[in-house]
């Protein structure tokens, strides 16, 4: 995310929101948009995830009302920019460096975010409804200033003062995930493998994710029946191991559905990826912590598509394309001009038909970009869709379609 979506990204609400809690002997879990948790040793801090860099200094601030101690060691459960790059705000001025661990393939994403630095911006600007710079020098999201000093394959031990975290490498949200679990203290913090809602498991900017091995993920969890979960996002659950259970149980299992149904239909003839998406019958969970306020069950599909197929949405004159303003002039064209166009676009937002709306929009907007009219009931199609959504993805790029459209640029 870019220094100015962050801006519209509320960090004040998140820096109000601030909550530390005290969930077993010595162990406080803080949460402000993402949750950082602190375990007390008798050899220092052990930090499990460190919160977005802008509001790190506030619950550092918090944390340091429970406890003075140092950093020992700092564990990122993956590389996202809300878990990986807030350390140095923890640190106290006359510590020892701490010990910083992360599973091996953290250092391949950093990598990955300094060779598509200006990309990143782009597509975080719209993840969060903004649009990006035009200059494209917004600072892209490379390695973090206190990078692992320590990294491991399947699983690792670790022993600080009288504690033990044991590391446990998955896939899920990302390719670097670690959940650990703390047997003195029957604590699990999960990563991102627990957000208190529906998974992010389909993000449509970023890359792959895992819904399968993220369900196999939650399984292990289980069976490791802790007493207190502290979840990546939202508020931990604590001495409550049947709540637990059930929200990892009901998680695997909302991701299972998605996947088997996917597939089932990806072997039934490999139709056009829409046709899969639009035919689908995704599960609609009563659970609070399965609701698709953030990710949607649509997008998992997409990514379950991508996975095992190529990037060829399956129709046939999508194999290679005319230019999407040729083609826009075609349609505007054949619907006997722009204006006609857009009276179908606003009858058909009137009755809510947005799907189809947005496509007309788009259309209308690629044959005549210029065109004042034509980018109002663009941006206001797009408000509307953007109104409508549920989910936190849509609501944004949407929202971001419109504010491009508005400012008479290309959505780029
Ligand atoms: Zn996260």
């Amino acid at each position: 995310m870019s220094h100015a979506s962050m801006d519209a990204f509320a960090l004040d609400a998140f820096i109000e929101s601030i909550d530390c809690t005290t969930v077993a002997d010595g162990v406080h879990h803080c949460t402000a948009f993402s949750g950082v948790t602190a375990f007390e040793t008798e050899a220092g801090l052990v930090l499990v995830d460190t919160g977005l860099r802008a509001v790190a200094g506030e619950i550092a601030r918090m944390l340091r009302e429970k406890t003075d101690a140092p950093i020992h060691t700092a564990i990122y459960t993956h590389g996202h920019m809300d878990h990986a790059f807030g350390l140095e705000a923890y640190l106290k001025d006359d510590q020892e460096p701490p010990t910083v661990i992360g599973h091996e393939a953290i250092e391949d994403r950093f990598d990955r975010y300094e060779l598509t630095a200006g990309h990143n911006d782009s597509i975080n600007s719209r993840q969060f409804g903004g649009t990006a710079e035009d200059d494209g020098q917004q600072p892209g999201f490379g390695w973090p200033a206190q990078p692992p000093t320590t990294t491991y394959e399947d699983a690792l031990t670790v022993e600080v003062g009288e504690l033990t975290f044991e590391l446990q490498h998955g896939r899920g949200e990302t390719d670097d995930h670690t959940w650990l679990y703390c047997p003195e203290r029957d604590v699990v913090c999960s990563g991102d493998f627990v957000i208190t809602v529906a998974p992010n498991a389909g993000n449509p900017q970023k890359v792959q994710r895992y819904p399968t091995e993220w369900a196999e993920e939650l399984r292990k969890i289980l069976a490791v029946e802790p007493g207190t979960l502290c979840p990546g996002h939202g508020e931990p659950i604590v001495d409550d191991p049947d709540a637990i259970a059930t929200q990892l149980r009901t998680g695997a299992e909302y991701l299972d559905t998605i996947v088997d149904r996917t597939i089932e239909l990806l072997n039934d003839g490999a139709p056009p990826h829409v046709d899969i998406v639009t035919e689908i019958e995704l599960p609609e969970p009563d659970e609070p912590w399965l609701q698709e306020v953030y990710d949607t069950g649509e997008f998992i599909v997409r990514n379950v598509i991508r996975r095992y197929g190529g990037w060829w949405s399956g129709r046939p004159s999508e194999l290679k394309p005319a230019p999407r303003g040729d083609l826009a002039a075609e349609i505007v064209r054949l619907a006997g001009g722009v204006d006609r166009v857009l009276d179908r676009v606003e009858t058909l937002t009137a009755e809510d038909e947005l799907r189809r709306a947005c496509h007309l929009a788009d259309f209308a907007l690629e044959a005549t970009p210029n065109n004042e009219q034509v980018r109002t009931v663009v941006v206001d199609v797009y408000e509307r869709r953007a109104e409508r959504a549920d989910d936190l993805m849509s609501k944004n790029i949407y929202a971001s379609a419109g504010a491009y459209a508005s400012e008479g640029r290309r959505f780029r």
